[in-house]
């Protein structure tokens, strides 16, 4: 009898353990805004495309640049022009993922957060590698967002610079916004998913002005690579 209760002890100190281990796990997930670095890499992040007009003239510049981006696209728009999302692949740029149809997340039911992510893989698997990291649209998510995609392989990416280009201000606005909050391990959020946008005008500028300032441009799951904080978990994998 006294074994037995041993045992029935032991198995719930194990329960309790677990649940705490879990319990930090899930906590620890982290929303990546920048990466802490000291080297002076930067990430150019192009959100809500592809588009037939406006992401045509993004990626031209870029190529002409030489600069790899991360583009977060919507399966919606995917579905619209594959032929743009092919063409960015082909181009050596990342693909990441920012759902479907771009709604509120935190406000769906966990089964229509799935589909979202769901019909955003359906859409880009046919023409880009499994993408590997999440953007929620808008920035906005809850912890059961930030485990539905470290379940699904992603990390979850915001941004530190924000020029809000999709507002259509003067191209000078959204250079300047650039420039001025630029740091090392910035993450620059962008926007191909209308037209027109200043967004091709000033891409042009804030790259030459970022590389006079000694900076170069990496995609997203490169960058990540440049964190230099220790943690007692690995925030940049989803599977740790
Ligand atoms: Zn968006």
């Amino acid at each position: 009898m006294r074994k037995f209760i041993w045992m029935f002890c032991a198995l719930i100190l194990f329960a309790m353990l677990s649940g705490i281990v879990e319990k930090l796990a899930t906590d620890d997930i982290q929303a990546i805004s920048k990466v802490p670095t000291t080297h002076k890499v930067v990430a150019l992040t192009i959100d809500d495309g592809p588009h037939s007009q406006i992401t045509p003239e993004i990626l031209a510049i870029l190529k002409e640049k030489q600069v790899k981006a991360t583009f977060f696209v919507l399966g919606i728009n995917v579905e619209k022009s594959p032929g743009i999302l092919a063409q960015e692949v082909a181009d050596g740029h990342e693909i990441g993922t920012h759902t479907y149809s771009h709604p509120s997340l935190a406000k769906l039911s966990p089964q229509k957060v799935a589909v979202e992510f769901d019909k955003a893989e359906n859409a880009i698997l046919p023409f880009a590698p499994k993408p590997v990291v999440f953007r929620p649209p808008g920035g906005l998510y809850n912890s059961q967002i930030l485990e539905t995609a470290r379940e699904r392989g992603y990390s979850v990416i915001l941004w530190s610079i924000d020029p809000q280009d999709w507002n259509c201000p003067p191209k000078e606005k959204v250079i300047d916004e650039v420039l001025s909050k630029v740091k090392p391990g910035s993450i620059i959020l962008l926007h191909d998913g209308q037209y027109p946008l200043p967004t091709p005008k000033a891409l042009g500028a804030i790259i030459d002005g970022l590389r006079e300032r000694g900076y170069t441009f990496v995609t997203v799951s490169e960058l990540l690579a440049y964190y230099e904080v220790r943690h007692s978990f690995n925030p940049l994998s989803p599977m740790f």
